[in-house]
């Protein structure tokens, strides 16, 4: 499939890259003698380069050492690492055992699940997993996007639905228009790697955009793009949002005729903006001791902001993975709302459910099937995601630990993670520790031998995407423009003794007797889907069936006004005091006001790092030059603890501690320090982490809305 003979007689293959970064860049791949040689990157045709430093590196990962080619059965406690080699088919027979065995004791809703969300493809992803465990009577499946749930929550109550699951949705126009752009807790240079906003926002700054940064720390992107920096406090982004409403309110700057137009709730935001509602008018300086931005700042700000139309707020998922995170993104919306700025465009009917092909069509999960809604669903997103048979995917520590006790639906034993360190990658590593060794049983499928790996009971090992074939939907998550399907081609046979995720699947299909499961290749599978795309044009341009109108560029907003609402029906409904109908600042838990701050002073935030997607690349020896890991701190709050650039300190809290290098700088603002998601956790004998795992420190908490809270900690930092 899509391959090419060159003069040398190396074969190119075409496929794209399936990295959970954010980019879907194509790979060339040459190969000679079954061994990939060289990953091209393929320019997109509006002139990126189209392939970033990770993929280049994508050659070391597929043969890597610490590949896992082999099943592998513990042989030593949990988290020891310490496994022996066993056949396919003794860890087939043990894994379909232990589901047997747990299933009769326990019942289906005993056994968790999680893929990792984001790979937009069709057969080695979440669907295999779903469609197989669903066949076995069904499972307790998460709800909640670790990225970006703060965002789909907001603009579920305001808008109906999410127009973005993916990253910032703007389209290219809009950076070719825009004459203030705001980049907002958005540093694009490193998470968007291979998506072309890079290249937008230096050709909006050619074309004379001013950009704006506002960010605890002076980030590439800002450094790259930005003609100011506005340091402001973690947590603190609504109250500063509120203030620019105020600003815009107070001074009649608002868009009134988008707003009479367009909107529902319009009074009663402004009365809480006003500080009519609760006698606290939300100002520039009530704003500027919460959030560290001097109350001038925010006011010339907000000024720019509705003034210099079309104006672009570029407002990260960043921000909003804190408590309260979703009054963050509500903000964001209404001032995109109240300038005119906001782009209705964005939700209008789209095509989708291109997922949805056979030979995984749509199932319900038989566990599902009486519960009752959440407490705080959203309608649009249907009656699977908002069942409330699912745990939160932030909390499967505390449902392991707690159970039935706790208000959890069931008592758990049973946990398969596939495409995830889990263990990594939320909240509270000491605490998921505890509830990993609480478990019965744990099935991992894996790369390498990761943190969470070492808590498996039965390792299988999983090829990478190089090694199998796969199509890409169009119009998914991660590309709004790609407009048909792909074929992910496979480049050479998979390494070892290694299997792809359908494959696995499907030999567990056959131990546990499951009739129906798809059992052809997955070539086989991707040439039967091509013919089926080829031969069906309604599915090549709208997916399967679904109940939404034809594409229109009209808006569809499923709010109950069917407008955009400033004060929200479908927040008044869930009735919480921390999901107010109209959008508010709430203090977050660990704030600078916290008692805890006398002994925890200092704010944690986990960005992103350049080197890593999540936690994937981190054991990457080309990548692990480019940068260390390390924690930056800023000079005078180095200063004020004797620390110096490179010095070995202990960031800690109650929750853990970890070892790690100082990096001393201005380019973070006092009080706030940040350690990059994705580290390797690797615990000493004393639990005291030196891969630099920011989740050792974070909460296992879940915001009202479903954030989650990965920026929401305080700890202490000290020169060992
Ligand atoms: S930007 Fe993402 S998709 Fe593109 S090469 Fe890098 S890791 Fe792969």
């Amino acid at each position: 499939m899509n391959a090419e003979q060159t003069a040398s007689e190396d074969k190119i293959v075409t496929t794209v890259c399936n990295s959970h970064c954010g980019g879907i860049c194509d790979f060339k791949v040459h190969v000679r003698d079954g061994k990939i040689i060289r990953i091209e990157a393929v320019p997109e045709e509006d002139g990126r380069p189209g392939m970033c430093l990770r993929g280049h590196a994508y050659r070391q990962r597929v043969y890597s050492p610490d590949r896992l080619l082999h099943p592998l059965k513990r042989t030593g406690p949990r988290g020891s690492g310490e496994f022996a080699r066993i056949s396919w088919d003794e860890a087939l027979e043990t894994v379909a055992g232990e589901m047997q065995r747990i299933k009769a004791a326990y019942g289906n809703a005993s056994m968790l699940h999680f893929c990792s969300m984001c790979d937009p493809h069709v057969l080695h992803h979440v669907l295999a997993f779903h469609s197989l465990l669903c066949g076995f009577g069904g499972y307790t499946a998460p709800w909640g996007y670790i990225s970006c749930e703060g965002n789909a929550f907001a603009e579920g109550v305001t808008f109906g639905k999410s127009s973005r699951i993916g990253y910032t949705p703007h389209k290219p126009d809009e950076y070719q228009e825009a004459r203030l752009i705001v980049m907002w807790g958005w540093n694009p240079a490193t998470t968007e790697m291979g998506s072309g906003v890079s290249l937008s926002l230096a050709r909006a700054r050619e074309k004379g955009a001013r950009i704006v940064a506002v960010d605890p720390r002076y980030t590439d992107s800002a450094a790259a793009f930005a003609s100011q920096w506005i340091p402001i406090r973690p947590g603190t982004d609504a109250a500063a949002m509120l203030a620019m409403a105020y600003v815009i309110i107070d001074e009649n700057l608002q868009d009134r005729h988008f707003i009479d137009e367009h909107t529902h709730g319009f009074d009663k935001f402004k009365e809480y903006v006003l500080g009519r509602e609760d006698g606290v008018a939300k100002t520039p300086r009530w704003a500027e001791p919460i959030t560290g931005v001097q109350a001038e700042t925010l006011a010339d700000l907000a000024r720019e902001y509705a003034r210099e139309k079309p104006a672009l707020l570029g407002s990260s998922f960043g921000p909003g993975r804190s408590a309260y995170g979703e009054q963050y993104h509500r903000m964001a919306a209404a001032l995109e709302t109240i300038t005119g700025n906001l782009r209705l465009d964005r939700y209008a009917p789209k095509p989708k459910d291109f997922r949805f092909l056979p030979p995984f069509p749509f199932q319900p999960n038989p566990v599902e099937k009486e519960a009752p809604l959440r407490w705080n669903a959203i309608p649009s997103r249907g009656p699977s995601v908002n069942s409330s048979a699912r745990v939160n995917v932030s909390s499967f520590a505390n449902a392991i630990l707690e159970g039935k006790a706790g208000g959890y639906p069931a008592d758990y034993k049973f946990l398969w993670l596939s495409n995830t360190n889990y263990l990594n990658q939320l909240g509270n590593i000491n605490k998921a520790v505890k509830a990993f060794k609480k478990l019965e049983f744990i099935l991992v499928t894996e790369q390498f031998m990761t943190a969470t790996a070492k808590f498996a009971d039965i390792v299988l090992p999983v090829c990478t995407f190089l090694e199998r074939c796969d199509l890409m939907p169009p119009l998914n998550v991660f590309s709004s423009k790609r407009r048909n399907f792909t074929v992910l081609s496979k480049a050479i046979e998979p390494l070892g003794e290694s299997r792809s995720q359908l494959a696995i699947c499907q030999a567990l299909a056959v131990k546990l007797g499951i009739s129906g499961y798809p059992d052809q290749s997955d070539e086989e599978l991707v040439r039967q889907m091509v013919a089926m795309v080829s031969a069906n044009e309604k599915l090549k341009t709208e997916g399967t069936p679904k109940k939404e109108p034809a594409a229109s560029t009209k808006p569809q907003l499923r709010t109950p006004s069917g407008k955009i609402e400033l004060s929200s029906g479908i927040a008044e409904k869930m009735n919480h005091p921390d999901i107010p109908a109209v959008p508010k600042y709430i203090e977050t838990w660990e704030s600078l006001n916290d008692p805890l701050a006398a002994a925890y002073p200092l704010q944690l935030i986990s960005p992103h790092f350049k080197r890593r997607a999540h936690s994937q690349f981190d054991n990457l020896p080309w990548l692990r030059e480019l940068q260390p890991q390390a924690v930056s701190i800023n000079s005078r709050d180095a200063e004020a603890r004797g620390i110096t650039e490179e010095d070995m300190v202990r960031v800690f809290n109650d929750r853990g501690e970890v070892r790690i290098p100082a990096r001393v700088t201005e380019r973070i603002m006092p009080g706030v320090v940040a350690l990059p998601q994705g580290a390797w956790y690797t615990p000493d004998e004393n639990g005291i982490d030196h891969g630099g795992s920011a989740n050792v420190l974070t909460r296992s908490i879940t915001s009202p809305g479903g954030a989650l809270p990965s920026h929401t900690a305080l700890v202490q930092v000290e020169r060992v």
